[in-house]
């Protein structure tokens, strides 16, 4: 039901709140109740438009202020973010289901962002080299691109966004943001206390809506670059088209992370970092473990803990601290996780715990338990897939050497971990394994944001990740200049 109270979120062009030209809008329900909070509107092709021209017209003006006044206005941003982090977790648990501690610790890795971006002044320097040839000085300058647009899921509705728009900002890009249409809440309060910071108008705007609003990104004549984060089909579509409409595309893609437990891991640290990984934000993260191989010795041992622990765990909404599982994102999302689970049974995988029943009493919203299966092979599609749920498959391998190769065997690979003691064993695992960020004995290895963070092979397409260097080169073109004078 739409009532009064009902917020809604509009789009945000040239310093202005504006509805989309549609006249369309899609109700925004809370997770965790089915509650509608918020309707949001969906734009087309000429919002689109109006949004990127605004970007443009600023671009020369914004692109000329001198990079350390540019990242200054990210100081305030930071203090700002800082100061409301409270109420920007309540609006993520709100709008995406996750538990507040969850959300609390996204406010965080956000907020680690802006920080690195307010270091662009060196972060952006070129390089020099005086005497290359007699009389000549060679050297390398960074510029900005021009309008740079940005999509992103619903899993993260701080981290991701702040991925992009800072750094690609301060940079001295102007930027066209669409959050996912699911979670477009946390979006507007991101783009209010950017302009609380001072920030000219036109630098970010902000255009709700689905793949309408993406095509015409991919297409659209004056974008320069797109950074997109998402499902895997659709970062490779995005990838694809706007590549071959001549733009910079780097596009985050799905994931399905693997850990490998050796035998001489620290078992109970080791099953509460498994549970934390593969169940927190009801494994709706892009490095959520979703398979774990344990080595045939201790596999039996492992799995019982497992369990154990795991029926411990209290689903219900993110809003109260006793629950550690909240919902997923919606009804359609719930369905298509019970059908995996209905898969693996099929299948022949055994289930250990089954997420399908809930002991707490969750009437309206969109709850899945924790599920473990075990006896996991790779034919099966709750292997293959990501569920994105909190589904965990078990695969059991005779040694390292099987637990690598069966990882190996995924179309994916964003992350992968590894629980030892042995020096040995994580050398051979860092070298060997495919994905683009390993842990050893870290449960999530997600890269702090001096880092660049990207996938490999499916789950991810482009060259350089996002942040660190690797996004302060996406978001600059080189010059090199060869100079003599008389
Ligand atoms: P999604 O692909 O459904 O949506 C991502 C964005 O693409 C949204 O803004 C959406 O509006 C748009 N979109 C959706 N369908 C489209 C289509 N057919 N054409 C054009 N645009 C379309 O992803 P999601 O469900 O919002 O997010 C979850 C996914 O994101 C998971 O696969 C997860 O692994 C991935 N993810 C990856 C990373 C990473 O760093 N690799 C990080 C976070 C999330």
């Amino acid at each position: 039901m739409i009532s009064s109270e009902t917020k809604h979120m509009q789009n945000y062009i040239n310093g202005k709140w504006v509805d989309a030209k549609s006249g369309k809008q899609e109700v925004i329900p809370n997770p965790a109740t089915g509650e509608t909070i918020a309707t949001v509107t969906i734009s087309d092709v000429e919002d689109v438009d109006m949004a990127v021209a605004a970007a443009k017209e600023v671009f020369p003006e914004w692109s000329d202020t001198p990079v350390p006044n540019r990242t200054r206005y990210l100081l305030d941003y930071w203090k700002l973010l800082q100061d409301n982090k409270q109420e920007l977790a309540k609006i993520i648990t709100l709008e995406n289901g996750k538990s507040l501690r969850d959300a609390q610790g996204e406010v965080q890795r956000g907020i680690e962002v802006v920080e690195l971006a307010t270091s662009t002044p060196s972060m952006m320097m070129g390089d020099a080299l005086p005497s290359i040839a007699k009389g000549i000085d060679g050297s390398i300058w960074r510029y900005p691109l021009g309008v740079v647009a940005g999509i992103t899921p619903f899993n993260f509705p701080m981290m991701v966004p702040l991925w992009m728009f800072p750094l690609a900002i301060a940079c001295g890009n102007t930027f066209v943001l669409k959050t996912s249409e699911r979670t477009p809440i946390l979006a507007e309060r991101l783009v209010e206390l950017f302009y609380e910071a001072g920030f000219p108008k036109g630098v970010l705007n902000l255009v709700h809506g689905g793949k309408e609003v993406v095509n015409r990104f991919l297409t659209h004549p004056d974008i320069e670059a797109i950074s997109f984060v998402g499902s895997e089909p659709v970062a490779k579509h995005v990838y694809q088209t706007g590549t071959a409409h001549g733009k910079r595309v780097q596009a985050l893609a799905g994931a399905k992370n693997h850990a490998v437990v050796m035998p001489d891991c620290d078992m109970e640290k080791t099953i509460q970092g498994v549970i934390g990984a593969a169940f927190g934000s009801s494994g709706e993260r892009c490095m959520a473990c979703s398979v774990v191989a344990v080595v045939d010795d201790i596999a039996d041992e492992f799995l019982e803990q497992l369990v154990k622990e795991t029926n411990k765990l209290r689903v219900g909404d993110g809003m109260d601290d006793a629950n550690f599982i909240g919902p997923v994102i919606r009804e359609s999302h719930k369905e298509r996780v019970l059908r995996y689970i209905d898969s693996g049974v099929e299948e022949g995988a055994h289930l250990l715990v089954d997420g399908r029943k809930i002991k707490e009493d969750t009437p309206d919203g969109y709850y899945v338990g924790a599920t473990i299966f075990d006896h996991v092979t790779q034919e099966m599609k709750i292997w293959q897939d990501e569920i994105f749920a909190p589904v965990l498959s078990v695969v059991r391998v005779s040694d390292l050497e099987e637990g690598i190769q069966v990882t190996n065997q995924s179309k994916f690979a964003n992350g992968a971990v590894i629980y030892t003691n042995s020096g040995k064993s994580a050398q051979q695992f860092r070298n060997r394994i495919d994905a683009g960020m390993i842990g050893v004995n870290v449960n999530v290895p997600a890269p702090m944001a001096f880092f660049s963070f990207a996938g490999n092979k499916a789950s991810f397409y482009g060259d350089l990740g996002t942040n660190g260097k690797d996004g302060v080169q996406f978001y600059t073109r080189k010059k090199v200049v060869t100079e003599r004078w008389f």
